[in-house]
């Protein structure tokens, strides 16, 4: 399987830091065919970060959908018009929103719905609070998180990929420069495939989970090389083109 570097640009960013950052990332994939690259900027710059990254080995995600197909839901935006707008991936269950918007497993759960239904692969994220950690309930929380937020509509057959991915994403690991040791990065990762593979109905490895949370250039081989580990969501780093394209190189 391709290891996944995944950009989550969240509320950063304006036209002319897009194009210089999506015309490196365009390069940059080329060079090095062993790592799937997807750019998530904002949902304005998606159809520009769109036409930049044409012809070029990396794919467009959104940040976040609605659950339903259209509808009076002012500010919101559905699958199938993401779907229209050139993307492949859309993250959905991301930390902050479960947070700031009150997202629960059932709304994330749904959402992932609505985009592999839409033909999108959701990229859906799960991961326990510092508290959480602390009490020995890491486990027990992302296990929740992750049986709550897989929907029927997620497959795997034999060795084929699956249509969605999971990001694990400590919440105190998010934009703080800490991270989990390797051995409790490679613990995690191994139960979310487990309980995510029996969720499905699929074989462990095919399903594929990312580790996001303060990953940058100079820790992203090591991460990377952690068994279970498929790839990287990356937020701060992302912003930063030679910062990103390092993290694109260290799949290698
Ligand atoms: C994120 O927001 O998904 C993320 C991983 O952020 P950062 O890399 O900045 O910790």
């Amino acid at each position: 399987m391709k290891k996944l570097v995944v950009g989550n640009w969240k509320m950063y960013g304006n036209s002319a830091m897009a194009k210089a950052l999506a015309a490196s990332v365009a390069r940059k994939s080329g060079d090095f065919p062993e790592a799937g690259v997807v750019l998530c900027p904002p949902h304005v710059l998606l159809a520009q970060v769109g036409q930049w990254l044409a012809g070029a080995k990396a794919a467009l995600g959104a940040q976040d959908c609605h659950s339903e197909t259209e509808g009076a839901f002012t500010g919101d935006v559905s699958a199938s018009m993401l779907k229209e707008a050139g993307c492949s991936y859309v993250i959905v269950g991301h930390s902050e929103r479960r947070s700031a918007y009150c997202e629960t497993d059932e709304m994330v759960r749904k959402k992932a719905k609505k985009a592999i239904k839409s033909g999108l692969c959701p990229i859906i994220c799960v991961g326990e609070t510092l508290e959480e950690r602390v009490q020995g309930k890491a486990e027990e929380v992302v296990g929740r998180q992750v049986r709550g937020s897989i929907p029927d509509a997620a497959k795997a057959t034999g060795d084929q990929k699956s249509n969605f991915v999971l990001a694990y994403e400590p919440v105190w690991a998010i934009g703080s420069g800490k991270i989990p040791t390797m051995d409790d990065i490679a613990q995690m990762h191994t139960y979310i495939v487990s309980v995510a593979s029996k969720c499905v109905g699929c074989a462990p490895e095919v399903v594929a989970v990312l580790y996001g949370g303060s990953v940058k250039a100079a820790n992203a081989r090591d991460i990377m090389s952690v068994r279970g580990v498929a790839g990287v969501l990356v937020g701060g780093a992302s912003l930063k083109e030679d910062e990103f394209c390092s993290i694109i190189a260290a799949v290698k």
